[in-house]
């Protein structure tokens, strides 16, 4: 009897990951052999939870096991599992389609650059693809768990097109087998196979077996003295537990008795997956129980913000059947969150104090991780503001201090730390909220990112002294006393000004006042909000669609400089009232685009317009 055979084209993402694998400069083919047991090791570990939590699913009394058959005659290379399998909408929802969401992206950089790939390609889903670098045809026997599923064989020559049809006869869990090119042909001899195995299986949970040996004997090199472990080792461990090809940047390997029992090996990878735009990363701790894992992908042993760590934790008193459910509530695996988050914590300032460019490398990475802690973790909120680093108006550019840097630098009276938000050094740089600092040599900490001035309102204060934003109303930079003398004459002087100003804006603004900050400029916008910065109320506004109500604002204006000295003039001439009118508010405009707030385009250049043809007129 015939089968129906169904024929499937690609996803057009897939095509392209399929082209990328195929034609590109992999060098190291013999990833696709970990990629294949990867997946296994996870359909087998699928499986055993599900197998603990459901009673419907066949072949109950099914080994839990990879196998790995060569066969040199027929060329192929063969790996089956008994894990969870595939139905047929998984089959085609799993290996023929893109899931993760930032991957068009991904693989669109990955097809124009050529050369990370290898290192990346595991991490991003496209693993099992890689059986296509050795291979023009590979097929895919499975069957799923599930009480009633059918077997299903899945055949692709890795171009364009896939088929699936159904198939009697085949047991839970999955067969790949591969038919390999003629340059690959070795990879169906246990000789070159075997070394390439062996090194990376040995932290698979499950056996393996080469054509009927077993090859793996379970390594929890976490329970070894540290002595004992090779550098080697711990990156072997560390693709494993990754799935990826690179090394990574470190490694911290610790035991502890108190407050309790537990060995860790904890690492700090070199890329943020993050940062390509892909799906937040998943929570990076395995817990073991003596050497018996209990469950991977922990999301309570560390907290969210540090979730780019990747490792294991294995601790004798838990108790072997705890659960997922349990975990939540568990003193035990809060008690450990608690210890290892304080031990990354203290590991990075060490780090930071004893090789200062190596913690820099880490910042470049993993900076907003940091900052996330800084917003989430009240506790260790501290300590982590120890870890941020910035530049500011008096390092170079591309430079970084820390905030104990900075108050190191600051003058004893100064009594509070400054930042300003930007685009860029630039932008800043040219701001008016600046020039008062330089003129008083008062270091401003630049802040790049729209949310860094959530962090900044978090942390609220550093070793006593308030972080404050150079955009707030009240600073007070302290002056000479001539300068105090020559203000208080000024107050007088303009008192009517500041009336008529202050009638003008009354609906925008809360009031106007002399500045005795400002240096070039004629006027700033300043923020008399306590808790938010002006940045922080735009990125509001802009979120809620315009609906957030922005607080009122403070003009200061600059009594020595002489375009405001001149509006005293105007002010006397009632003649004059439309020009001192149309000055005055494009002034205010001025000061708003500098604040980075929105004005009425149309209405300034018409103005603008008006203003121009008078200057022209009066020469
Ligand atoms: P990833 O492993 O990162 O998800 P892969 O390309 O390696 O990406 O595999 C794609 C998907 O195909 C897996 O997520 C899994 O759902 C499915 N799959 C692959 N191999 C197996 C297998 N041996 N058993 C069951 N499902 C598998
Ligand atoms: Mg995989």
């Amino acid at each position: 009897m015939t089968k129906k055979v169904e024929s499937y084209e690609y996803q057009a993402e897939i095509k392209k990951v399929l082209d990328v694998v195929i034609h590109s400069i992999y060098t190291n083919k013999d990833i696709f052999i970990r990629e294949l047991i990867s997946n296994a090791a996870d359909a087998l570990e699928k499986f055993r939870h599900i197998s603990l939590v459901e009673k419907d699913f066949i072949d109950e009394d099914l080994p839990l096991e990879i196998k790995i058959e060569l066969n040199e005659k027929s060329k192929t290379f063969t790996i089956s599992d008994t894990g969870v399998g595939m139905t047929k909408e998984e089959l085609i929802e799993n290996l023929g389609t893109v899931a993760h969401s930032g991957s068009k992206e991904f693989i669109e950089k990955l097809a124009e650059q050529k050369n990370n790939e290898a290192k990346l390609i595991g991490q991003f889903g496209l693993g099992f693809y890689s059986a296509f670098m050795v291979s023009n045809k590979v097929r895919v026997f499975t069957r799923s768990y599930k009480k009633g599923s059918k077997g299903y064989i899945w055949t692709s020559d890795g171009i364009s097109n896939y088929s699936i049809s159904e198939e009697e006869g085949i047991a839970r869990g999955t067969k790949i087998v591969v038919e390999l090119k003629k340059d690959h042909e070795k990879y169906s001899e246990e000789f070159s196979v075997k070394g390439i195995i062996e090194e990376y299986s040995n932290f698979v949970s499950s056996p393996i077996f080469i054509d009927d040996k077993r090859i793996n004997t379970v390594q929890a090199i976490w329970v070894k003295n540290k002595n004992e472990v090779k550098q080697k080792e711990y990156d072997e461990f560390y693709k494993f537990l990754t799935n990826s090809h690179s090394e990574p940047f470190y490694h911290l390997h610790t035991s502890s008795d108190a407050p309790i029992q537990m060995k860790t090996i904890l690492f700090f990878p070199k890329e943020n997956m993050e940062i390509f735009g892909f799906n937040r990363m998943e929570p990076g701790m395995n817990l073991y129980c003596n050497k018996v894992l209990i469950e991977s992908k922990v999301k309570e042993i560390l907290p969210d913000y540090l979730r780019f760590i990747k490792g294991v934790v294995d601790s004798e008193d838990l108790p072997l059947n705890i659960s997922r459910e349990t975990l939540q509530d568990s003193l035990i695996i809060s008690k450990i969150r608690k210890f290892l988050t304080k031990r990354v914590i203290s590991f990075l300032i060490d780090m930071a104090k004893k090789d200062e460019q190596k913690y820099l490398d880490f910042w470049k990475t993993f900076a907003s991780f940091i900052k996330e802690g800084i917003n989430s973790d009240f506790e260790n909120r501290e300590k982590l503001a120890k870890l941020l680093r910035f530049e500011t108006s008096k390092t170079k550019a591309d430079e970084k201090t820390s905030l104990e840097e900075y108050l190191k630098r600051a003058k004893e009276e100064q009594k509070e730390i400054y930042f300003l938000n930007g685009k860029n050094r630039q932008e800043i740089e040219n701001s008016p909220y600046l020039e008062s600092f330089i003129a008083s040599d008062i270091e401003v900490i630049y802040l790049y990112e729209a949310i860094d001035d959530f962090t900044m309102s978090a942390l609220s204060e550093y070793d006593k002294k308030k972080l404050v934003s150079a955009d707030k109303s009240d600073i007070k930079i302290d002056k000479k006393d001539d300068d105090k003398k020559d203000d208080k004459d000024s107050k007088e002087n303009y008192e009517k000004l500041i009336k008529w100003m202050e009638k003008l804006f009354d609906k925008d603004l809360e009031k106007v006042v002399l500045s005795d900050r400002l240096v070039n400029s004629p006027a700033i916008i300043v923020n008399p909000d306590d808790t938010m910065t002006q940045n922080m109320q735009k990125i509001l506004k802009d979120a809620k669609g315009g609906m957030f109500p922005a607080g009122k604002k403070i003009l200061e204006i600059n009594p020595k400089h002489s375009l405001i000295k001149k509006l005293l003039v105007l002010v006397d001439n009632k003649k004059e009232e439309k020009l001192l009118t149309q000055i005055t508010e494009q002034i205010y405009d001025n000061a708003l685009f500098n604040a980075g707030m929105d004005l009425d385009k149309s209405r300034m250049v018409n103005r603008m317009n008006d203003i121009l043809e008078y200057a022209i007129n009066s020469k």
